[in-house]
């Protein structure tokens, strides 16, 4: 039994990291809806308050470590698993 038909840049369990803190995910960043969880605020053009660590040729919903809320300057991780975080 496979029981793994998900696409394998979807999602990668790393045993030993908790995400607890806060994050959103990014299928609602690229669907533009983002929730700031920090305060409760709906982020309305998430892609202009996208944070990266490290250096890219765009700054995407694909690639965007994270998101500035414009409400109350929280940054909050995006979550996808694929290893973004590492330092
Ligand atoms: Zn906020």
């Amino acid at each position: 039994m496979r029981g793994d038909d998900r696409p394998t840049f979807l999602r990668r369990e790393r045993p030993g990291i908790r995400m607890t803190r806060n994050v959103v995910r990014r299928e609602d960043l690229r669907e533009g809806v983002v929730e700031c969880p920090l305060c409760g605020r709906q982020i309305a053009i998430p892609t202009d308050h996208l944070i990266v660590y490290g250096v890219v040729d765009r700054l995407t919903a694909e690639n965007a470590d994270a998101v500035e809320c414009p409400a109350c300057s929280g940054v909050t991780f995006v979550e996808d698993g694929s290893g973004c975080l590492d330092h």
